[in-house]
């Protein structure tokens, strides 16, 4: 694990500042008092979101409920997308809710192309995005995400809740890893 990093781009102090002004400001457009009776469900990408998803939502003091999306776009050792696919749903009824999709990083942008439009199609009262990381891809330039932790640079980065073969996601810290680790695919 620790000998495998290469350096640490983003600490997990930095992480926590980030996801305090995130939580302020999904609160603030969250916040009911408008006549807007519509509740909150949160959708986490399983499983590169669930890290970042646990720290922030217990920052947002507003009434939800979770749902769960599992999406593969990232099978084994490789690192970039092999396309992605919704294996799994567990979202309940989210008609008439707010629905705020929540993912590690945004790359192609494939994955967020896909399931918005999916969770479109279930009528909700409306879909928000949030993603910890952005990577400034040309490919997906066109990809709105409502809000956005950190624009990182278009390298492979690994912990809190980001893996390199199923490992590393429970890493504290945004960090590379070793050349040498990286098998080339
Ligand atoms: P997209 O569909 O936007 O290309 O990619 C989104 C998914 O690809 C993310 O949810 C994540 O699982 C994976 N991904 C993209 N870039 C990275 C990266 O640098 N590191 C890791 N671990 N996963 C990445
Ligand atoms: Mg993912």
């Amino acid at each position: 694990m620790e000998r495998d990093i290469d350096r640490v781009l983003i600490s997990q102090e930095r992480i926590a500042e980030r996801i305090k002004e995130l939580a302020r400001q999904i609160t603030a457009d969250h916040a009911s008092g408008t006549g807007d009776e519509a509740e909150v469900t949160i959708v986490p990408i399983m499983t590169g979101a669930m890290v970042f998803c646990a720290d922030l939502i217990r920052q947002i003091p507003v009434a939800m409920q979770i749902g769960l999306l599992t999406v593969s776009s990232y099978p084994g050792r490789s690192l970039r997308t092999q396309g992605s696919q919704i294996i799994g749903q567990q979202l309940g009824d989210v008609r008439g809710r707010h629905l705020l999709l929540i993912d590690d990083i945004l790359d192609s942008g494939g994955t967020l192309r896909l399931v918005t439009q999916m969770l479109h199609e279930l009528g909700p009262a409306s879909v928000r995005t949030c993603v910890l990381l952005r990577k400034p891809r040309e490919e997906s330039k066109d990809v709105h995400a409502d809000y956005v932790g950190f624009e990182i640079p278009d390298e492979f980065v690994v912990g809190y809740g980001l893996d390199y073969n199923n490992y590393y996601r429970n890493l504290p810290d945004i960090v590379t890893l070793k050349p040498e680790v990286i098998a080339p695919t």
